[in-house]
């Protein structure tokens, strides 16, 4: 079962330029910095009410988010929506004809198990389902 949005990934640029705009817009600092080697990005987390905004920087010339910002310039990248069973909700996407682009959840930043929907398969919009590790 999908729960809530869970946070709105944002491509960026400049990870430090980025983090003082949204600090600015949203009032308040972002609360975590994390790594994700697998994906390589950083990211940056702000709360905003029951959501997040993620920013996520390129580490590397081949990062996905280097690609994206190339190709679409900076912006929203996808929306992540939390989900209390991840493996049961990847089952039930792909019994329903969505196209996922792993086979198992991976793990993701912010202490979550992860896996994302091919744009193609939704409106073209890079879905993210969440789920927190417990
Ligand atoms: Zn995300």
């Amino acid at each position: 079962m999908i729960l809530r949005i869970e946070h709105l990934g944002i491509a960026v640029n400049n990870m430090e330029n980025a983090n003082r705009l949204f600090t600015s817009l949203l009032g308040t600092p972002n609360y975590k910095v994390e790594t994700v080697e697998s994906e390589m990005v950083s990211t940056s987390f702000f709360k905003v009410g029951e959501s997040k905004i993620e920013l996520v920087e390129a580490t590397n010339p081949e990062s996905p988010i280097a690609k994206f910002i190339a190709k679409k310039g900076e912006g929203i990248h996808h929306v992540a929506f939390e989900v209390d069973d991840i493996r049961q909700m990847m089952q039930q996407l792909r019994e329903q004809g969505f196209q996922l682009l792993s086979d198992e959840p991976k793990k993701g930043a912010d202490n979550k198990l992860i896996c994302f929907l091919h744009p193609k398969s939704t409106n073209g919009v890079l879905v993210e389902l969440c789920q927190e590790i417990r």
